[in-house]
């Protein structure tokens, strides 16, 4: 794995941080590769999958609470 500048990446820890129309979450001591040269970091696909998936049903719950519905009777789901 490389940067996009061609930098060198080590292994390390990041944290990941999502926004979101009603809430932000953010992710601690995140497994992520750090790019030697720009200090650009960069997260595992694998791992950024996971927390989309985490996101989305986070993002599910947290429209039912808005809303005060359950989310079976909202037309968009
Ligand atoms: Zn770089």
């Amino acid at each position: 794995m490389e940067c996009k500048c061609g930098g060198a990446l080590i292994d390390g820890k990041s944290s990941y941080s999502v926004s979101k129309k009603y809430f932000s979450l953010i992710f601690e001591d995140i497994p992520a590769f750090k790019c030697t040269r720009c200090d650009k970091v960069l997260f595992d696909e694998e791992v950024v999958d996971k927390i989309q998936k985490l996101v989305n049903r986070v993002e599910r719950d947290v429209k039912e609470i808005v809303s005060g519905a359950p989310s079976t009777n909202l037309y968009d789901y």
